[in-house]
């Protein structure tokens, strides 16, 4: 048995070997070595003995019998093109390079690194946002990044994250015929309040606007929907002549009890606050917080001496008299109740001053049920009542300031 257990020698010590070594066969030289940790290259081992798999360093592949007796070869790792384990990074998540593998044995040859998670980026501004919030969302990855933050709404929505304000509601009124309302912008101004509490009211799930008679349940339930599908409110003031066959029996009865017995209905009409969503009617507001000016030209045909206008109101099924200004051709009233009105005329009683109908000349604000009856001066006929509808509107101009004023002055 050999001795040689190291060294390096210009020939070959092979048959002295000491047990558990090789020979490691290089160009110039023979180098004596332990048979473990075998790196690439050729070796000679001892008759009988062999180079297996166990015997190789990690940057030895593979093992084969070389070209002379008892001779072996190891081989280098090849490098595969793909690495193993690439994980790339996200905004959360840490990534990794991936492995360097061998494509022959599947050895990891180079070890990857962990590569840190980027954060979330926000530069885009992007954002996110529900009914109350908004909040930056990643212009990576499109997730919630930021703090939420309260909407800053102006005309109708959010500077920040452009999200519609539900609670913004623009008012528009149509007038047909005879009918209008007097102070268009009061008006306006009063509906589009009601409709964005109604709004909010919804919003929170407040059924009060139910309690207090402003809404049915349905529309309240309709308008829910519309401000769950993101859509804006509209509200409308529709002030409508109705023609008599329009109006059901039961309220022209209510209306013929209040009305005295040479009295007459000289025009039915349909005051409304309509809510509409997409230009589609999602019901009615019946109820405001305040009242409205509305104005109804008087037929020409109907002004006569000593007749007197009233406006009827009919609401929740009670019919009343509603204090009403005649002036050049024009009943004017308030009100905050919508359903069926009446203008209706009565002449004046044979017997004067009874004390049943007193005509006197104080203004309309008092809110007595029974009519303002305002005698007719001057020409028993005014000049034609639409034109003076036209004036009467120029004057309400006018009174919508006055309200307006009123309004801020509390
Ligand atoms: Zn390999
Ligand atoms: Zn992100
Ligand atoms: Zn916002």
């Amino acid at each position: 048995m050999g001795f040689i257990s190291g060294g390096t020698f210009t020939s070959d010590p092979s048959e002295y070997l000491a047990v558990g070594h090789v020979v490691k066969v290089e160009p110039e030289s023979y180098v004596v070595m332990p048979k473990k940790d075998l790196h690439p290259g050729s070796y000679k081992v001892i008759a009988g003995e062999e180079v297996a798999k166990e015997n190789l360093a990690s940057d030895g592949c593979e093992v084969s019998p070389g070209s002379g007796a008892d001779t072996y070869v190891v081989s280098e790792h090849k490098a595969a093109a793909d690495k193993k384990d690439v994980k790339a990074a996200t905004c959360t998540e840490t990534g990794y390079t991936g492995d360097e593998v061998c494509s022959v044995c599947g050895a990891v040859t180079v070890k990857g690194e962990a590569v840190p998670a980027a954060g979330h980026k926000t530069d885009s501004k992007k954002w996110g946002y529900d009914m109350a919030a908004h909040w930056a969302l990643c212009d990576v990855c499109n997730v919630k990044a930021g703090e939420a933050e309260d909407h800053k709404f102006a005309v109708g929505k959010c500077t920040v994250c452009g999200a519609v304000d539900p609670t913004y509601v623009t008012a528009s009124v149509e007038d047909e015929g005879n009918v209008g309302t007097a102070e268009e912008a009061a008006t306006k101004e009063v509906a589009a309040a009601a409709a964005s509490s109604l709004v909010e009211a919804v919003i929170t799930g407040s059924s009060k606007p139910v309690d207090d008679g402003v809404v049915s349940q349905e529309t309240y339930n309709k308008v829910q929907q519309a401000v769950n599908l993101g859509q804006t409110i509209e509200v409308v003031v529709d002030a409508t002549p109705l023609p008599a066959d329009a109006v059901e029996a039961a309220d022209k009865d209510k209306v013929m009890a209040v009305v005295t017995e040479d009295g007459e209905v000289a025009q039915y009409l349909d005051l409304s606050v309509v809510l509409m969503s997409k230009g589609e009617p999602l019901g009615t507001i019946d109820k405001l917080d305040e009242p409205v000016t509305f104005t109804v030209a008087i037929p020409k045909d109907l002004v006569k001496d000593g007749r007197t206008f009233y406006v009827v109101r009919v609401h929740d099924g009670k019919a009343e008299r509603l204090a009403t200004t005649v002036k050049d051709g024009l009943a004017t009233f308030e009100t905050d109740l919508f359903s069926t009105y009446a203008l209706a005329y009565e002449d004046a009683a044979p017997q004067p001053a009874a004390g049943q109908q007193p005509a006197t000349d104080q203004p309309a604000d008092a809110k007595k049920p029974a009519a303002m009856a305002l005698a007719q001066t001057g020409d028993p006929v005014p000049a034609a009542a639409l034109a003076v509808f036209a004036v009467a509107l120029a004057a309400a101009v006018v009174c919508g300031v006055a309200a307006l004023r009123r309004r801020s002055a509390r």
